[in-house]
């Protein structure tokens, strides 16, 4: 377990948390609400931002080629962080020693607290030591300033690392659409993230998913994206499949695969099979989800009807999302993947169109 406290005055910030991946939604900005998001992380876990977040940030075209590289960005960005790495996400429930400080609440948002900038102060000595984070379409969070705060107690547990097995039993894995309709919002960043990845490894060739669940969810926007395979034998289309714990190995040229949810680590592949991440939520669904059948019915059921079990509008990945993971990995370059990526822009509050 690991508890984190005030650099300046050794007072706790947390209770104990265990360290998990950063997920790839932990800042997701998605719809425009009522109200925020749930939290990215369970109670009783923390992760850290490996890469440069938060303020300062800079204006793309201030910045020098040099500068953009040691940063890791391939296309260009409206501005970007310049901040410290390191910074520390917990869900809000887990922060003690730490309150709201009215003053150095941004009010640039809407109806909560949105705020790279520290709006939390130490309740001991008054150093601003995390950013409360709850406006409307937000992630529900509390960023932990790496500059002002420190690991001041290390020990294992108390969540236990699980293994590949373990997490099959222990981690069922989360449905695409919501209790009420709708599709999740991690799904759509999950997606979406590894849309990015895969258009890097494959060039941008169109693709063919013979798996009927993942076809569902990646062959629409994957076909509007390159193109459409051809009929056999008339042009390129490689395979996508699925790889993982528990399941016999595909034949395929690419393989969505799971990244370990504690540890980040993904799930390993030989070649000439090519990985493609994606969040173990929405992978251990699609591996191991048997749909339902439908029951009840007197009549035929079309071909179509599974497609009835998702709500009523079409998937789309988050825009924003895939295209801030696809301007990080240098395949973007490629003049295929750069003219998809150029095709990005913010369509409203939280859109954007890709
Ligand atoms: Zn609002
Ligand atoms: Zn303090």
């Amino acid at each position: 377990m690991t508890v984190f406290g005030c650099r300046s005055c050794g007072t706790t910030l947390t209770v104990p948390v265990s360290r998990v991946a950063l997920p790839v939604h932990a800042d997701q900005k998605y719809g425009n609400g009522p109200g925020s998001l749930p939290p990215a992380l369970e109670p009783g876990t923390f992760a850290v931002d490996p890469l440069p977040s938060g303020p300062p940030w800079r204006r793309w075209a201030d910045l020098g080629a040099g500068e953009i590289e040691a940063l890791g960005w391939y296309a260009p960005r409206f501005r970007v962080s310049t901040g410290p790495v390191g910074r520390v996400l917990l869900t809000p429930g887990d922060v003690r020693g730490a309150i709201i400080a009215p003053a150095l609440v941004d009010d640039s948002a809407c109806c909560g607290l949105d705020s790279g900038e520290p709006n939390m102060v130490c309740v001991t000595c008054g150093t601003p030591v995390a950013a409360r984070i709850d406006d409307c379409g937000l992630r529900q969070a509390t960023w932990l300033d790496p500059l002002t705060t420190c690991v001041i107690y290390d020990a294992p547990g108390p969540h236990p690392m699980l293994d590949w097995a373990d997490l099959i039993d222990q981690q069922p894995g989360v449905p695409p659409c919501e209790p009420g309709g709708g599709w999740n919002p991690m799904w759509a960043a999950a997606v979406a993230s590894a849309l990015a990845h895969l258009l890097a490894v494959s060039g941008g060739d169109p693709m063919m998913i013979p798996e009927r669940q993942v076809a569902e969810v990646f062959q629409p926007v994957l076909d509007r994206l390159v193109g459409q395979v051809g009929p056999v034998g008339t042009g390129p289309g490689r395979t996508l499949v699925l790889a993982g714990p528990g399941l016999p190995d595909a034949a395929g040229d690419f393989a969505l695969i799971p990244e370990h949810p504690q540890t980040g680590e993904p799930w390993p592949v030989a070649p000439p099979l090519k990985p493609v991440p994606l969040a173990w939520d929405a992978w251990r669904h699609l591996a191991f989800h048997v749909p339902p059948k439908p029951v009840g019915r007197s009549v035929p059921i079309p071909p179509e009807a599974p497609l009835a079990l998702f709500p009523g509008y079409r998937f789309e990945p988050d825009g924003q999302i895939f295209l801030s993971v696809l301007a990080r990995l240098p395949e973007v370059r490629q003049p295929r993947l750069r003219a998809i990526y150029d095709r990005g822009r913010p369509y409203s509050y939280s859109f954007y169109v890709f």
